[in-house]
């Protein structure tokens, strides 16, 4: 992955995951992208259940709207079905049975007809490595969700991301909102380096991993040099780098620099074959940036 934080492009703030009444979201498409919209961000994906909500005729406020959905492929080990979110299709193919759905081997042919997809808050559906780890063609993972965070506390989903990266999947984690019946809009989202704003360009920028996620901080620049690692943020917490051996991993607490920190040296463990940052702010919310693959 292109460190995206080195790259001389503006960052690009969205949703990739939000309901609407025409499933079973708290506002109709245009308020959802009126609320969007007068939030600051810069681009959005409605994806209702099982169907792809029309956004052509629908006043933009300036936010790239990309078309997408949730589908479900068929059980899991403890029987949750597997949530998928698909961007880019322009409809659900007539063959897709939500009330009979395909087996998570099918997953392959959804890129036929969507341009990416990811699998969606895999804590919340108590999925375990095994029920991914034989899918392909995914992105990522949701490592946050934030109306699973508030409805039941399994919003994060670091532990999942992290066995999927030990098995040599390189695989990104994204920040979402799912909104739903009630308003959490705005407390889960990713920024961006992607060339412009167009669709395509945001297609191509999320497949590279050019992004970090968010419910709250803000992470300015990471830079790894030998066996430190700088990171520049909103005032935090805590900021780990975080490596994928047992036991491996570097945090603030370590060093003998005190909170808040806006611009850190970490040292880390020179050797692993990735290193993802993660910072926490006062509230407790937290950044989590793509591996680094060394
Ligand atoms: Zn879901
Ligand atoms: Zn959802």
């Amino acid at each position: 992955m292109a460190n995206p934080f080195q790259l001389d492009r503006s960052w690009l703030k969205g949703n990739l995951h939000t309901h609407t009444t025409n499933s079973d979201g708290p506002w109709s498409p245009q308020d959802t992208v009126d609320n969007y919209a007068a939030k600051g961000y810069d681009f959005l994906t409605i994806t209702d259940h099982n169907m792809v909500t029309n956004v052509a005729g629908l006043r933009t406020g300036g936010l790239t709207l990309l078309p997408g959905a949730e589908v479900v492929v068929s059980p899991a080990a403890l029987g949750q079905t597997i949530h998928v979110v698909v961007l880019g299709p322009t409809a659900i193919p007539e063959d897709y049975d939500p009330a009979n759905p395909p087996p998570p081997q099918a997953l392959p042919t959804f890129g036929k007809w969507c341009e990416l997809f990811w699998i969606a808050h895999p804590f919340w559906s108590l999925l375990e490595p095994a029920d991914i780890l034989p899918l392909e063609g995914y992105i990522g993972v949701e490592v946050y969700n934030t109306i699973c965070h508030y409805h039941t506390g399994r919003g994060c989903s670091e532990m999942i991301w992290d066995t999927l990266l030990l098995h040599g999947r390189k695989v990104w984690g994204l920040a979402v909102d799912d909104i739903h019946r009630e308003n959490q809009a705005g407390k889960g989202w990713i920024m961006l380096k992607a060339e412009d704003s167009t669709p395509t360009a945001i297609y191509s920028a999320l497949r590279q991993g050019l992004f970090y996620s968010t419910s709250g901080p803000q992470i300015y620049d990471v830079q790894i040099q030998g066996d430190e690692v700088e990171v520049h943020c909103s005032p935090c917490q805590e900021v780990a780098a975080i490596g994928l051996a047992p036991g491996t991993g570097w945090t603030t607490h370590r060093t003998d620099i005190t909170p808040p920190y806006e611009h850190v040296h970490i040292p880390w463990d020179v050797g692993q074959i990735s290193l993802r940052i993660e910072c926490i702010d006062e509230a407790g919310r937290k950044a989590w940036t793509n591996p680094f693959f060394i």
